[in-house]
């Protein structure tokens, strides 16, 4: 009988020790992802840099890691950038995107001194400009494009078509979105533009979608260079490194995706006569995803006559990814994890569903797993991008603990919300 353990503890004690649902990271692995990113990236190209997407998890203990890694951050929001700067991240290596951003966001961002603003629409430039000036600073920021690739994932992670809600079309044409707004911003005293972002999509397995995005791009970047005398002296690639789903699968290593990314860069820099600009890459789910766990006690087991349900004391409210866009997970029961998988003696299928009043409150839809009883506990792997940072109060579900944990040492990083948390703020 296999007992798991996750940062060197095993889940039954860390379950008890700190109640369920819980979510548990292996610091461990975030390190080692940071290693291999800079082995396989910073050390091996030069004038690179790595931002993380901190929308894929982003609590203070985080940003503390990341930087510590030697890692920047990319937010979202005015709480994503308070999030960081409150933990003492250096605003210079953060940048700021966002499709729409507020003016407070965008003046917070100035006046922190974030490192650069990723311009999603051109409009933003007139109210970065003014917040500059005020600040006697000049913001550099870069502009965002959408290549016009299809990405070969969900839809709703899809993010680089040209009739996307993010970026401006890839168009060097004369009066285009594009071009305007970069002459605008040459017009702007207090403005730096310093190159181009793009982001085709997340959980990608192929590199086909990044090397035809970049082939557009460097096509771009030779025709900004040609019609406006641009130079990209920066490009962003964004992330969407995928996560493997089954912790027996080995992980997608970064090379896989970065050696094609740069060898194509550099390639189309040399046919196109430009200099090559500074490299960043923006992951998130693929440096945080597969270090985390959320761990869950069986409430109860329904055999209906063509389905079991395993239902747990969490669910969509911990984790909407499979309610969102049919998110793949695996489980098993923590003090069995090698065990026999139950097949229900009706044949049909296990699905693990949360306490949530919906029907599409679902963990995983067809599962494979240990036969469990109420009291038992589970693991879910996987679970680190994405769950917490999209976890919601619904039914009045306080929101889980998460648990850093690494060599046997665990500690609590963001506490169990309590039930005076649910009501914090309200009218009596
Ligand atoms: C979501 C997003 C990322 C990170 O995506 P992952 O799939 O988590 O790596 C990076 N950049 C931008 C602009 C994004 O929207």
């Amino acid at each position: 009988m296999l007992r798991l353990t996750w940062g060197g503890i095993d889940c039954q004690e860390l379950a008890k020790r700190f109640g369920t649902p819980l979510y548990v990271f292996d610091t461990g692995i975030i390190r080692s992802r940071c290693k291999e990113l800079r082995d396989t990236f910073f050390n091996r190209w030069p004038n690179t840099k790595v931002r993380y997407a901190g929308k894929a998890f982003l609590i203070r203990a985080m940003a503390r890691l990341i930087h510590k890694e030697g890692i920047g951050l990319d937010v979202v929001s005015e709480g994503e950038l308070y999030t960081a700067l409150s933990a003492g991240f250096p605003p210079e290596d953060i940048e700021m995107n966002g499709n729409a951003k507020s003016r407070r966001e965008i003046q917070y961002a100035v006046e922190s001194g974030v490192g650069r603003i990723i311009v999603d629409h051109p409009d933003e430039l007139k109210t970065i400009e003014e917040f500059a000036a005020k600040a006697g600073r000049v913001q550099k920021v870069m502009i965002r494009v959408a290549p016009g690739v299809d990405a070969h994932t969900h839809k709703y992670i899809a993010t680089g078509s040209t009739d996307s809600k993010f970026g401006v079309p890839a168009d060097s044409r004369e009066g285009s979105m594009l071009t305007e707004a970069i002459k605008f911003a040459r017009e702007c005293q207090h403005i730096d533009m310093t190159g181009l972002h793009f982001h085709v999509g997340s959980q990608l397995f192929d590199t086909g979608d990044y090397t035809k995005s970049l082939e557009v791009i460097l096509r771009l970047m030779k025709d900004l260079k040609d019609n406006l005398n641009f130079t990209t002296r920066e490009l962003n690639m964004g992330g969407g490194f995928g996560a493997v789903i089954n912790p027996s699968v080995p992980a997608m290593k970064s090379e896989f995706y970065t050696e094609p990314m740069m060898k194509t860069l550099y390639d189309g820099c040399k046919n196109f006569g430009l200099e090559v600009p500074c490299a960043i890459l923006e992951p998130g789910r693929w440096i945080i995803s597969e270090s985390g766990i959320t761990l869950y006690t069986v409430e109860n087991v329904r055999e209906l006559p063509e389905i079991t349900y395993i239902a747990v004391n969490g669910g969509m409210s911990d984790n909407p990814r499979y309610a969102l866009y049919q998110a793949e997970y695996n489980a098993v029961k923590v003090d069995d994890a090698d065990g026999e998988i139950y097949r229900p003696k009706n044949g049909g299928k296990v699905s693990i569903v949360g306490k949530c009043c919906e029907s599409g409150d679902i963990l995983i839809d067809d599962a494979e797993i240990q036969r469990v009883k109420p009291g038992d506990v589970i693991a879910l792997f996987n679970t680190g991008a994405y769950t917490f940072s999209m976890s919601s109060t619904y039914n009045c579900l306080p929101r889980p603990a998460v648990i850093f944990a690494e060599n046997g040492e665990a500690r609590v990083v963001a506490e169990r919300q309590s039930l005076e948390d649910i009501v914090r703020g309200q009218a009596e």
